[in-house]
């Protein structure tokens, strides 16, 4: 049984590295992916878990295969086509710290997962399933991942959603609301970002949003605030919770240790068990979220970035919390 399985998108981001002698830009070979950068995290906090995606049959695709097979990720279903390239992205980081991405996916690997690839046994193992809606942008791998949730779910796993909106790799932001609303049918467990919960309520009062967002069924909705903390939302509890004062050099990974986070300190909860769960649990838990989060804004790349329990714990008892103005 794993603790939790990730579905989605494990590619390559190239990250700025200085300049070179001559004058050149230089970017760094960082392993990525948002599903793949929280399932390295869970499993740096001890957790078991799976990732499910496509990488190519390339030398990057062996590299990422290799790396998350070494930070304890089982990826006996990361599979490798000759159809297309291993998916890059590469990341633009401007000078207050925030990344953007420009990504060669045009036929990328992690798109081309099939329906008829997944194996349901091994779906049904596992205690949470997590995916995000880059996966559902394009077919095959949106009916794939859609499949792999509706069997994750009826097998009783409770399910975890990262919106983690990128607009470039939709043909429309109409197509974009469509899968990404579709997807907060199956969450139990919700985590958008302020622009995202915008996106998808069409409202800026976090509070309200967040509601709006839950009337899709999800027992817990999260929205992250970068420096502002983080807002959760239950049936019966709500709040926003501070960030830390760290030295941040590149936000790149901070939602996806956030998001481990939180999935470490459920996982074997159900989606009943969610709602019970009071304001002092709940704060307790983003508290130590949001100190992943921030530790992962103080390294350069995603998975290098996420800390470890003991790195998390440290921070919650030494740094300053982070008050922003409204
Ligand atoms: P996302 O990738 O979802 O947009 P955010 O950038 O909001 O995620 O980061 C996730 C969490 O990490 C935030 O809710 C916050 O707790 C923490 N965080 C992000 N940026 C910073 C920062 N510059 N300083 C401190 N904490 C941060």
């Amino acid at each position: 049984m794993f603790d939790v399985i990730t579905i989605g998108e494990c590619l390559i981001d190239f990250t700025p590295a200085g300049v070179g002698e001559t004058g050149a830009a230089l970017f760094a070979r960082e392993p990525g992916g948002a599903p793949a950068n929280v399932t390295v995290a869970l499993s740096r906090l001890e957790n078991k878990t799976a990732f499910i995606g496509k990488v190519g049959a390339d030398f990057f695709g062996e590299y990422l295969k290799f790396t998350l097979g070494s930070m304890g990720v089982n990826t006996d279903h990361l599979l490798a086509t000759t159809k297309a390239h291993t998916t890059l992205a590469f990341v633009h980081i401007d000078p207050t710290g925030e990344r953007s991405f420009e990504f060669y996916r045009r036929l990328g690997a992690d798109s081309l997962l099939k329906k008829e690839e997944l194996r349901q046994d091994f779906i049904q193992q596992t205690k949470i399933f997590h995916f995000g809606s880059f996966s559902l942008s394009t077919e095959p791998s949106r009916t794939a991942t859609f499949a792999a949730v509706k069997m994750a779910k009826e097998a009783g796993a409770l399910i975890s959603y990262d919106v983690n909106f990128r607009k470039p790799v939709w043909e429309s932001k109409e197509e974009a609301l469509r899968q990404m609303h579709k997807g907060l049918q199956y969450a139990d467990i919700v985590k958008v970002s302020y622009e995202e919960m915008y996106l998808l309520s069409g409202v800026e009062d976090v509070q309200e949003g967040a509601r709006i967002i839950s009337e899709h069924g999800a027992s817990l909705v999260l929205v992250t605030l970068g420096r502002g903390g983080a807002f959760y939302r239950t049936e019966n509890a709500m709040g926003q919770v501070p960030t830390f004062d760290v030295h941040t050099i590149d936000t790149n990974g901070a939602g996806d240790a956030f998001v481990a986070t939180i999935l470490h300190a459920l996982v074997g909860k159900t989606a009943a068990d969610l709602k019970e769960l009071t304001t002092m649990e709940l704060s307790h838990i983003v508290e130590r979220a949001n100190a992943a989060g921030a530790l992962a804004t103080t390294k350069s790349g995603a998975m290098p970035a996420m800390p470890p329990w003991q790195k998390i714990q440290d921070c919650c008892l030494t740094t300053p919390h982070l008050i922003v103005e409204a």
